[in-house]
């Protein structure tokens, strides 16, 4: 099977698995005071080193969490406390979009979602209307779509919102270990990753609070006072340093992996367009990530096209929900038709990907379109 689902999870690296088997055969808790839990906090806190200089922050600014989900909901609960509006995008993560829906329900007006352009582009006038009111409390964008993989310019969006007194939180979860970040630029105040997108294990994650960032104390986890308070619970040794050494070896070959994986993509979307003539690059004509590929074949559904090639591992609309029957709402968003948004496949590509990867699922991905559609024709 050639795996071209990074988004939905990309492989374990290697340094990643033996650090968690590593962590595996010790003892220790790290919150304990003798030898063994002084040794797992020593393991910790090389892991919060390694994360902290893939991001240039400072290792203190980060809270462990059990992934992006919660580090999303964390981040957006406590910023919403600080009173006024929440503003966000209409193409977020379900765990951004629903999390805003469910903490602004029943206060009307609390909640502004920004329509996007054809290409995914948050629109910045209604950004600028909403933050002329003063009451923002926090602007939450993301910096990479997990569909598309179109990138937002977070630059205006920070320099707006700080202006009016906002906070601005932004979910990288897709960027992380992908393309070079440096937090000192970017200068948001909270910050949300998970480290099995860039190789590191499931389940495990960060929540990135800058220094001088104030917010109101709203854990979601009370009890031991682990993560300065902001996340109880005995700490995922094994899945932290799984995360640590994950972002250590990403941030050794950034550079390099951004280069090569886009280089693949690049071939693998020109031989697409070669042999399948109609089908439509979704964000194809702005800044993405370099792995990924949304693709509209018209008038064939996504899923019949995923099942007729089994030996390539890809996703219909966005994994992260898949079996959920509604249509992306990302494409929606961006104008799409609902059937244009059921006939989108996205190919994501990563640091493991090689060039015959991308020559085998070409083949398969032509074939099966052209399958798919012989078979439409016949019963038309
Ligand atoms: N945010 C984005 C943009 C994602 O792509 C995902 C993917 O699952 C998440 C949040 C949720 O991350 P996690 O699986 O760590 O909860």
């Amino acid at each position: 099977v050639v795996y071209l689902d990074y988004n939905a999870t990309a492989p374990l690296r290697p340094e990643a698995l033996e650090a968690i088997l590593t962590a595996f055969h010790r003892v220790g808790n790290a919150s304990s005071l003798h030898q063994a839990g002084r040794d797992a906090a020593t393991r910790v806190d090389k892991a919060r080193r390694q994360l902290a200089d893939l991001l240039n922050c400072h290792p203190g600014e980060i809270i462990f969490t059990s992934g992006a989900t919660e580090a999303n909901n964390l981040a957006l609960r406590a910023a919403y406390a600080r009173g006024g509006r929440l503003v966000t995008t209409a193409v977020e993560h379900p765990a951004i979009l629903e999390t805003a829906r469910a903490i602004t329900v029943g206060a009307s007006d609390a909640l502004v979602v920004l329509p996007v352009d054809k290409d995914g582009t948050p629109d910045l006038g209604v950004l600028d209307a909403a933050l002329d009111r003063s009451d923002v409390s926090v602007v939450s964008a993301m910096l990479a779509n997990n569909e598309t993989g179109v990138l937002t310019d977070l630059a205006p969006i920070v320099k707006t919102a700080h202006d009016a007194g906002a906070l601005v939180h932004t979910d990288a979860t897709q960027y992380v270990g992908r393309l070079p970040l440096d937090l000192a630029e970017l200068e948001v105040d909270l910050l949300s990753l998970s480290a099995h997108k860039f190789g590191g294990p499931q389940g495990v994650g960060a929540l990135v609070v800058r220094r001088d960032t104030s917010l109101p104390y709203m854990p979601l986890l009370i009890g031991g006072g682990q993560e300065r308070g902001w996340r109880a619970g005995t700490l995922n040794v094994a899945g932290i340093v799984g995360l640590g050494a994950a972002a250590d070896t990403a941030r050794r070959h950034l550079e390099e992996e951004a280069i090569r994986v886009a280089e693949l993509r690049d071939a693998f979307e020109a031989e697409l367009i070669a042999r399948v003539p109609d089908c439509v690059i979704n964000g194809g004509g702005v800044a993405r990530l370099p792995g990924v590929t949304s693709v509209t074949f018209p008038g064939v559904p996504a899923d019949a096209v995923l099942a007729a090639m089994p030996d390539v591992a890809a996703s219909d609309g966005s994994a992260c929900a898949s079996g959920a029957p509604s249509p992306s709402h990302v494409l929606l968003a961006m104008g799409r038709s609902r059937d244009d948004a059921d006939s989108t496949v996205r190919f994501s590509l990563g640091y493991a990907t090689s060039r015959r990867d991308i020559e085998r699922s070409i083949v398969a991905v032509a074939s099966a379109v052209g399958r798919v559609r012989a078979v439409l024709a016949a019963t038309a």
